[in-house]
Parts: structure tokens; sequence; C-alpha cells
């Protein structure tokens, strides 16, 4: 008797890599017991290279020396942690598809019950978010939250606070994001623009296992500017509505001029007042020009279509 061909589900672990070299030897050890205990499932691990100055890359070919199911992109030069996915996701093969981070801070420990959560429920895909923010500098999570407060307001894709990049998701979720070819990129939002079930998982903050964090405050804060002009139109209607209502005080105040001069009364009164006017009104226009500039700043680069990554070498 022929015995039918078992087919494994396979789950293809994605990982953004910039100089890691440091703490890539902890995580792939820690996925190599993951791995060993999840055996029901085929894996395959996707580290994407992306423009590490460090040796990064060197490790990386070494596990896959000993590794079948090691894999690697390694980019020209360093694209961003957004590129990375794409690249990563557009090259997995398995039908569960799991982002991570290098760090440790995406704990390889949750896969077991994501992957169980992903077949025994009805949803499509796990993420995760952190319920708190611990030992992380309280500056950056003011802003933080800040930022994913005013998300919620101005943009109708719900964006969670504290959601991380790390989620498992089945293989039609991925085809979906990989069907959005936009250049500027911000998974955050687009993971909730495609839609699917989604179930999230919480869990503490955990502090990266060793290395530096890549994303200074201020490249955090272009990011979130990324965020606000990829997924809402709201600061548009912002600089119509304040032009609007500008209007209405210039007519309001131009009616009371005009009633003061006929009543005959001298209005040679208010050069401080007139300098606070004109700043505050170039101050206004600046701003909405501003908002104007950065749409279509972002529509410049989408429209000259360039790659959104260059792969150098993979294997
Ligand atoms: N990363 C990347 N390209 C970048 C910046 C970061 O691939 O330009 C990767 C990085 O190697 C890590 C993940 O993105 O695996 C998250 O970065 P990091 O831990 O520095 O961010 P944080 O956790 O501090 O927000
Ligand atoms: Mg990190």
């Amino acid at each position: 008797m022929t015995e039918g061909v078992l087919h494994l589900d396979k789950i293809s672990v994605v990982i953004p890599c910039f100089n890691e070299a440091k703490v890539l030897s902890l995580f792939y050890r820690e996925m190599e017991k993951v791995m060993k205990r999840m055996n029901e499932v085929d894996f395959e691990l996707i580290f994407v290279d992306d423009g590490s100055k460090d040796n990064t890359l060197g490790l990386i070919k070494k596990y896959q020396e000993k590794d079948k199911r090691v894999h690697y992109l390694a980019f020209s030069r360093n694209f961003g942690k957004e590129a990375a996915i794409l690249a990563g996701l557009k090259f997995s093969a398995g039908n569960y598809i799991v982002l991570m981070d290098a760090d440790l801070q995406d704990p390889p420990y949750l896969l077991d019950k994501m992957y169980s959560l992903l077949k025994g429920e009805d949803c499509d895909s796990v993420a995760t978010r952190r319920v708190n923010r611990q030992g992380e500098p309280k500056v950056r999570s003011f802003f933080a939250r800040r930022f994913y407060r005013l998300m919620n307001r101005i943009s109708k894709t719900n964006i969670i606070d504290g959601a991380r990049d790390f989620r498992m998701m089945k293989r039609q979720m991925v085809d979906a994001i990989l069907n959005m070819g936009e250049y500027n990129r911000f998974s955050k939002g687009i993971f909730g623009w495609v839609g699917f079930r989604t179930k999230w998982m919480s869990y503490n903050n955990i502090k990266r296992a060793a290395g530096e964090s890549k994303w200074s405050f201020w490249k955090l804060l272009l990011y979130s500017f990324e965020g606000i002009t990829a997924f809402s139109t709201l600061p548009f209607a912002f600089a119509s509505f304040v032009g609007i209502f500008l209007c209405i005080v210039s007519f309001i105040s131009i009616f009371i001029i005009v009633f003061r001069k006929l009543c005959g009364a001298k209005s040679a009164f208010g050069w401080t007042s007139m300098t606070c006017i004109i700043l505050f009104l170039s101050g206004i226009q600046l701003f909405s020009m501003g908002i104007l500039g950065q749409y279509l700043s972002k529509t410049y680069l989408e429209v000259k279509k360039r790659p959104i990554y260059i792969i150098k070498e993979q294997g």
C-alpha cells in the first residue's frame, strides 16, 4: 500500500537585519530551539541583510552552510526596515509567514502559540502588541503615544498603540500585502488597510538582547510623518478649515473697520497687532505649504517608480 505524501505546513520567518552581528548568534540559537520543538512544521529562515557594515552577512552564510533552512537576501546598501520586510515577504514560500526582529525583542517562544492560534481559530493573522514600554526612553514613549492617538483620529485605518511588526500571517494576507506596490511603505498601516481577521496577543516589552537600536528619535519622527501622509489626507482638510476660518475673521474685521470709519473714528492704532497678524498669517501659510510639500514629495517619489530595494546577493 502506498502512503499518501504528507504535506507539512511551512513557516517562513522573515528577519530584517541591519548591523546585527552582536545579537544574531543569540537569535539563531533561540530559533534553533524553537524549530526543534515545533518539529511538526517545516521552517525557512529568510535573513534580509539591509546593507550591514559589520559581519552580519558573514554570520548568516555560516549558518547556511550547516542549515539548509537558512536563506538570505543581501541589499546593495541600507534601504530601511520596510524595504527589507517587503523583500523577505516576496521571497517567502511558506503558507504561514512571520516577521521578526533580529534582536530578540520579538520572543521566538511565542511562535508556537501563534501557529496554533492561526491553525485552530478563524483568523488570518496573529499580531503582537507590547502592553508597556518599559526600558524605553521616556520622551520616546511620550511621542509614540501621541503619534498613535493622532493617527487613529485622522486615519480610517486602525493602528494599534504598541503594535509591533512581529506577526504571523497566512499566505492569502501576505499576497494582499505584496499587491500594495507603494514606494513609501508604512507596514503598521498596510497590515490594517488590507483587512482580514487579526488576533492580538499582548506581552511585556523586552529589552534588546545585544547591540543598539537603529532608530534615533529623528528617524522615528520622520517615519511618523511617513505614516501620516501614507494613511491620511486629513492635514489637507486642516489647511482648508484654517483658511476658511481666517477668511471669516477677516470679513468680520473689514466690516468693523469700515463701520468705525463711517462713524468718524480715527484708526491710527495697531502697529503691534498688525505685526502679530502678519506673522500669524505667514506662519499659517507656510505651514499649509509645508503640508502640501509633504504630500507632493511623496507623490514625486511614487511616480518615479524606483525600485524599493536592490539585491546584491542571495542564497
Ligand atoms: N532594521 C533594518 N534596517 C534598518 C533599521 C533596522 O533592517 O535600517 C532591522 C533591525 O536589524 C532589527 C529591526 O529592524 O532587526 C528592528 O530594529 P531595532 O531593534 O533597531 O528597532 P527598535 O526595536 O529599537 O524599534
Ligand atoms: Mg529592537
